[in-house]
């Protein structure tokens, strides 16, 4: 009898005529080279070695590629969820302000609310000073509307919470999702004070693009105002990180290339910069009369471009690990923190009913059970087509909570479908 098996969560590419073994379950990546390959013999899932005399398979073995025979990887899988769940990390996503000052042809917010009053704030803050202590860590994601038009409550609160966690032993980290029209110079050290380190800035594309789509309230463009804001960030020497997310829908494609030798003549040398691609996608069906969408294979020509100039996307490499790619919103620690209270799950759908799933009040969150459960109960423990898929340890049936509640049937990431294409990226 064998004592070893191959892992059932083993993924095969060809690579140069060479064999690329990646493991969903421990993240691993190993080469198989000439002789390794048929003695592997990715083809099957037969594997039936009395030992293993090869360095290569001790290799395999160390990276979970090939596995004792007893050893149950669903159950290292709960293991992994439940480690997941239980990290003691409090995840925030606070809106100051519920307004905006652009109104992107494609955005799905409704401007109806305004800025967090002083009293939901103390609110937010005796809610930090009653449950941090069962945290070790605590990250806030400043979003909106667009946040800095409520600057002074990011300023004021983040005092308050820094010195919370300070006192009680927490970590704290802090990031900020901005339409980057506001984040002139004093803004942007106002926030670097506030230990705000990580940012999330949209372009779409070069100028003429950018501006068709993301036009302030009396639809002029904001290209060169956000373009020079991120000039002036570079300028700093802080260690912070921006996400230059940037949207594609098929009206965009014709000039990303343009776009992205720009970036890359501009903030190339500076890895504090990270270009991301995006695909438009229409998630609460409200899209489609004003934007065409685009599909994500339609990315790759661009992401091969970028990489031809010098840009690199090895940090998408992070979501490949396992868990990488559930939604916070699943996650039962994390928590949207509506302008007036209202408590979501999802960041996409402020209008979803089901999105709504509590309120913040006097300091405590009372949030609705049954709604909860729907946000983080409701991936692989309720799907029969994530059971025996082998992305099952990266994505939980988790990668959009919201697409599952909405349309019954979990989502499969693009990472998953177009897996090889990415790792080639990398
Ligand atoms: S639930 Fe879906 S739409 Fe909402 S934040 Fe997560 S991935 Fe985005
Ligand atoms: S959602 Fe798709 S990729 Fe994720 S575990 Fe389920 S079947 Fe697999």
């Amino acid at each position: 009898m064998s004592k070893y098996k191959k892992s059932y969560y083993n993924y095969y590419f060809n690579y140069n005529n060479n064999t690329v073994i990646f493991n969903t379950l421990t993240g691993q990546i190993s080469k198989l080279e000439g002789p390794e390959i048929a003695l592997f013999n990715c083809n099957t899932s037969a594997y039936k070695p009395e030992s293993l005399n090869s360095e290569k398979e001790k290799e395999l073995l160390y990276k979970g590629m090939i596995l004792n025979c007893e050893v149950d990887e669903r159950k290292i899988i709960e293991k992994n969820y439940l480690d997941y769940i239980n990290n003691n990390e409090l995840f925030l996503i606070i809106l100051p302000t519920e307004q905006c000052n652009l109104r992107c042809i494609y955005c799905y917010e409704k401007f109806t609310k305004g800025s967090m009053t002083i009293d939901l704030q103390k609110s937010v803050i005796s809610f930090l000073e009653k449950k941090l202590e069962n945290y070790k860590a605590l990250y806030i994601s400043w979003f909106g509307g667009e946040p800095l038009l409520a600057i002074d409550v990011i300023e004021s609160m983040s005092k308050e919470i820094i010195a919370l966690c300070k006192e009680k032993n927490v970590t704290y980290y802090a990031g900020i999702t901005t339409n980057g029209t506001l984040l002139n110079e004093k803004n942007f050290k106002l926030l670097l004070n506030a230990r705000v380190y990580d940012y999330q800035i949209t372009l779409d594309g070069c100028q003429e693009t950018h501006d068709n789509q993301r036009v302030d309230m009396s639809g002029e463009g904001t290209f060169s105002k956000i373009y020079n804001n991120l000039l002036i960030m570079k300028s700093f020497k802080d260690n912070f990180g921006v996400i230059l997310r940037t949207n594609i829908g098929v009206e965009t494609e014709i000039s990303v290339n343009s776009y992205i030798d720009k970036i890359y003549m501009d903030f190339g040398n500076d890895t504090r910069f990270k270009l991301h691609l995006v695909a438009i996608a229409d998630l609460t069906g409200e899209l489609k009369s004003t934007i065409d969408l685009c599909d994500t294979s339609h990315l790759f020509p661009f992401y091969n471009y970028a990489r031809s100039k010098g840009i690199d996307f090895n940090y998408y490499k992070s979501l490949y690990k396992p868990g990488g790619m559930i939604c916070y919103a699943a996650n039962p620690n994390s928590f949207v923190i509506g302008s007036d209270g209202n408590i979501y799950k999802c960041t996409v759908a402020f209008e979803e009913e089901v999105n709504n799933v509590g309120k913040l009040e006097n300091g405590k969150l009372n949030c609705i059970n049954r709604k909860l459960c729907l946000w983080n109960n409701n991936g692989f423990e309720t799907s029969e087509k994530c059971k025996y898929c082998k992305f099952l340890p990266i994505c939980f049936g988790k990668f959009c909570p919201l697409e599952k509640i909405i349309h019954h049937e979990e989502p499969c990431p693009p990472f998953k479908k177009y897996i090889e294409r990415y790792f080639k990226l990398f």
